[in-house]
């Protein structure tokens, strides 16, 4: 019997929950120190202990993943702990295209693919010295906001990068990816493609809530000008966010096009879940400036269903369980081959 398992972090919950309720067995790769936090949990059938989440590459894990028959699906924690040549050197069937993972941890790739997707991007700064308006500092990766600072001079940027070195949030040699700062309203567009039905779904939005930018956005603005501390862009969790309708299209098209572009350069495409992240501008502007190329964990929000799946399939499903359902499906196809890598 197929079983789905997933690494002890980020939308675990989440995944091994509607696997379940797709009648799958489940299994947990979990840090020892987890343990009990989901032990607490019924719908977990199985739990591999292991010290650090690098030992899913072990033969231990890779052989108990075998006769479990496991489709390991891959998140945020997966991407943020393992390298890029770790993840493709993984045995287990990986949900999805474990191969497009590089492309959402590298920034250049990342860079590539949303422009051959023809989303709006802010500009990149390649040298701190041609700042001149408001610019995001960002690391490489999934590092989730944190160590992220916004500067609107060389000199800002200068100090505030000496700064974090010095406090030991980033390394000193890190390469740092410099982005035109956009306002407006963010949005976080979680989508899944369907290799099986060849259909691409929207599954809903949310936001995020980063710390501790969002506390100093609430203090006055001689205080924050005063304040001594560089804000960070730590997640802290995620709230739901809907749409206006009339962005619907837009929506679509986006993750249409994304989707067609990523066929085109990394095969075999953009299968499963991901997530296109941005603001849109006072005139519903969308800019993108990153996407997640596996499930997000904003969609945690809706583990009893997202409204827009309800209308699409006219019952309560999360991602976890859309995830599943796919599984669940070419596997009595016998084509576990067509959504796996
Ligand atoms: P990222 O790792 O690219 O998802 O960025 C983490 C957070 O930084 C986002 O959730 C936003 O709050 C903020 N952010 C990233 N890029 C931009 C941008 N170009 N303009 C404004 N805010 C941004």
């Amino acid at each position: 019997m197929t079983s789905v398992a997933t690494l002890g972090s980020h939308c675990a919950l989440q995944v091994l929950k509607g696997a379940k309720e797709e009648g799958l067995k489940t299994v947990l790769i979990c840090e020892k120190k987890r343990e009990s936090l989901y032990q607490r949990f019924p719908f977990i059938d199985e739990m591999l202990i292991v010290d650090s989440f690098k030992e899913t590459l072990d033969e231990r894990c890779q052989k108990a993943l075998e006769r479990c028959d496991s489709v390991l699906v891959p998140h945020g924690t997966l991407v943020a702990q393992l390298s890029s040549a770790e993840i493709k050197s993984i045995k287990t069937p990986v949900f999805g295209n474990k191969h497009i993972l590089e492309w959402e941890s590298d920034r250049k790739l990342k860079e590539r693919l949303m422009q051959e997707a023809g989303l709006d991007i802010p500009g990149a700064i390649k040298d701190p010295k041609d700042i001149t308006e408001p610019v995001i500092v960002k690391r490489q990766g999934a590092a989730g906001g944190k160590g992220y600072f916004v500067a609107s001079s060389k000199k800002e940027y200068d100090e505030k990068r000496v700064r974090l070195v010095s406090d030991g949030v980033i390394a000193e040699n890190e390469e740092l990816y410099i982005q035109e700062y956009v306002s407006g309203v963010l949005a976080y567009l979680q989508y899944f493609y369907s290799p099986l039905r060849e259909e691409l779904e929207f599954f809903g939005a949310d936001q995020r809530h980063e710390s501790d930018i969002e506390g100093l956005a609430r203090m006055p603005a001689d205080q924050q000008l005063g304040s001594k501390k560089t804000p960070s862009f730590n997640v802290i969790g995620n709230s739901p966010l809907v749409l206006r309708e009339s962005l619907l299209e837009k929506v679509y098209e986006m993750g249409e096009n994304f989707v067609d572009a990523a066929k085109r350069l990394v095969s075999p495409g953009m299968n499963g879940p991901f997530c296109i992240e941005g603001v849109y501008d006072e005139n519903a502007k969308f800019s993108s400036f990153e996407f997640s190329a596996r499930i997000v964990a904003g969609t945690n929000i809706y583990t009893d269903g997202s409204p827009y799946y309800s209308m699409l399939f006219g019952e309560q499903m999360s991602m976890g369980k859309r995830i599943a359902r796919e599984i669940r499906t070419a596997a009595e196809s016998g084509s576990l081959d067509k959504i796996t890598t």
